[in-house]
């Protein structure tokens, strides 16, 4: 008897290799260089067009998916960009363009989220996109292993890895 392969469905622990690119060619993420991606399938844990594309497949399969930005990080909003004077943030404050800040708009006290893309002598720009809005990315992705998640990783809605426990 054979057991049929356990599939990436709702409820399991895949792992992937990847390589990101974008729709140049540009390789911007890799799991060569960071470690392959573990994650809870089902649980908002990836992109939503990645993960439509890798349900269903088993350990061996490799797709190569191209996930448009609606299903990435957004479109690009125009008049997205806001200059900051460079005292306003704090002093130690290690800053490089792409890094992501989380703001509170003094006004209604609402968090948002915006990304440096400038940084100059007196003054910082950031933006309010993702620097990944507008664009498609292409993801070609292998499984490497399939489990059924733990009772604590369901009530968590996210991956214990290697046994240790995270809250
Ligand atoms: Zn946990």
């Amino acid at each position: 008897m054979t057991e049929s392969p356990l599939q990436a469905a709702d409820d399991m622990v895949v792992t992937l290799a990847y390589d990101l690119y974008l729709d140049d060619d540009e390789l911007i993420d890799s799991s060569e260089e960071f470690g392959p991606l573990e994650y809870l399938h089902g649980h908002n844990q990836i992109l939503p067009g990645l993960e439509r594309a890798v349900t269903g497949l088993v350990v061996g399969d490799s797709i190569e998916v191209g996930v448009p930005p609606e299903r990435a990080y957004g479109t690009r909003v125009e008049d997205s960009l806001e200059v900051i004077p460079r005292q306003a943030f704090p002093d130690d404050l290690e800053m490089e363009v792409g890094m992501e800040l989380e703001l509170v708009d003094s006004e209604t006290g609402a968090e948002m989220v915006a990304y440096i893309s400038d940084i100059g002598p007196d003054a910082v720009m950031i933006d309010f996109n993702h620097p990944l809005a507008g664009e498609t990315l292409f993801f070609e992705v292998k499984v490497l292993e399939i489990r059924p998640a733990t009772a604590e990783e369901l009530a968590h809605g996210h991956v214990h890895s290697h046994g240790e426990h995270e809250s």
